[in-house]
């Protein structure tokens, strides 16, 4: 029996076939266009690839009520071409099998529970910082939704003090976690791509007092038993000890637990799964959809 997975994404779309295992059997990525051509694309692959079941890990923001007559729809994306689309009902219907479907971070978060940095706990927040800043959280062992879902990378965040851009840049809210440090941020703010910033740059003191300042405000706001930070932004290594450091800092004492008498060390973490969390995410979505 094979399952399907899609990570949707606003630039690419990667559809994965796995076996019951877990294993990876085909691997395609097609550029994400208008849903006119991008569906058809999408379908024919798991069609010539029969599945038994499909998980999407979505960009956003969703509709994941399934109450709701719009379940499974995207809703406010500034993609337009993707507003109001209807994905998982389109793919339910051209491929008639069960449909899983959360947002992407979601996804990647419910991988790095089952599988991953946070194999065993009942509770993590996994973190992109990337061309967007997104965040997944388990509790009890799956992921949230409420009234929508989490937009923890749109948290407002407190101006670091030596910040020269510090009025952010998110359309919707300007100093917003992801206005403030995603990559493309980054890059506006010092005038240089940020993968080209060297570790010395003040632009890393900037990042990490922000990351840190999501840390601190997701331990006290959810309190997750893991925090897993993983994107394009974290391929820079030697960010993950400053963030440590500063979260102790900010957290000023208050947590009495003994993952800060280890300094943060195995609390604040890479992804266990790699680059793979939400392939594996979208995987569970779908091993979920079939026994749901
Ligand atoms: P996406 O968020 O689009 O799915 P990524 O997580 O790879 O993809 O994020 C891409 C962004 O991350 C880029 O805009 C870039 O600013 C930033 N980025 C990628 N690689 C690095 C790096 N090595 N160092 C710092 N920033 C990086
Ligand atoms: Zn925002």
């Amino acid at each position: 029996m094979y399952f399907g997975a899609l990570e949707a994404g606003g630039t690419k779309m990667v559809l994965s076939l796995l076996d019951e295992n877990g294993t990876m059997l085909e691997r395609s990525s097609i550029p994400t266009e208008d849903p006119s051509i991008t569906m058809p694309a999408m379908i024919r692959f798991f069609r010539e690839h029969p599945v038994a079941a499909l998980g999407i890990g979505c960009f956003g923001p969703l509709d994941l009520n399934p109450a709701s007559p719009t379940y499974g729809h995207i809703t406010a994306t500034p993609k337009l071409a993707w507003r109001h689309y209807p994905i998982l009902p389109e793919f339910q219907q051209a491929l008639g099998i069960p449909v899983g479907m959360d947002t992407d971070v979601n996804a990647a978060a419910l991988a790095e529970a089952r599988l991953g940095a946070a194999k065993g706990l009942g509770s993590c927040l996994y973190m992109t910082i990337g061309t967007g800043i997104g965040g997944g959280l388990i509790i009890g062992g799956q992921p949230v939704h409420g009234l929508v879902h989490p937009e923890i990378g749109h948290q407002l965040m407190k101006p670091a003090a030596n910040d020269p851009a510090p009025e952010g840049f998110c359309p919707y809210h300007k100093h917003c976690l992801e206005g403030l440090a995603s990559g493309p941020a980054i890059g506006k703010r010092w005038n240089t791509p940020a993968p080209q910033l060297p570790p010395e740059h003040p632009a890393w003191d900037v990042e990490t007092t922000y990351l840190a300042q999501m840390c601190h405000n997701a331990i006290m706001s959810f309190s997750p038993e893991k925090i897993i930070l993983g994107g394009g932004v974290m391929q820079q290594m030697f960010l993950f000890p400053v963030i440590r450091r500063k979260t102790l800092d900010m957290l000023g004492g208050y947590l009495c637990h003994r993952v800060v008498d280890n300094g943060l060390e195995d609390y604040i973490v890479p992804p266990g799964l790699g680059v793979n969390s939400g392939v594996m995410g979208a995987y569970l979505l779908a091993k979920e959809a079939l026994n749901a």
